[in-house]
């Protein structure tokens, strides 16, 4: 992949997540999780946040699950590595605040 390719493919998968955060019909939640791995509790309406996880890559998971629900787990786990690989900390900060008004 291009330089080019990558900034386009990591545009649009942010754009995807603020589309998610900025739906009124989504609500996102903290809450503790009963089982130790987060983002397998997904209702589309609904985004389960645990404080015991990171909170920026699982909430970057679950806006991809709801962008984009026919993508598989491996898909949205990759799409999530990639995101918190290439996203500037200064775009993590903002999403971060974005984020805490939905708590
Ligand atoms: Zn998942």
């Amino acid at each position: 992949m291009t330089p080019t390719e990558l900034g386009q493919k990591k545009r649009r998968l942010w754009r995807a997540c603020w589309r998610v955060m900025n739906d009124p019909t989504k609500s996102v939640k903290l809450a503790r999780l009963a089982r130790g791995v987060a983002g397998e509790y997904v209702a589309y309406s609904e985004i389960l946040l645990s404080p015991d996880h990171d909170l920026i890559p699982t909430m970057m998971h679950e806006c991809m699950h709801a962008a984009y629900p026919h993508w598989s787990e491996t898909t949205v786990r990759r799409a999530e590595a990639f995101l918190m690989r290439t996203v500037s900390l200064r775009s993590k900060r903002i999403f971060l605040k974005r984020l805490v008004e939905f708590l």
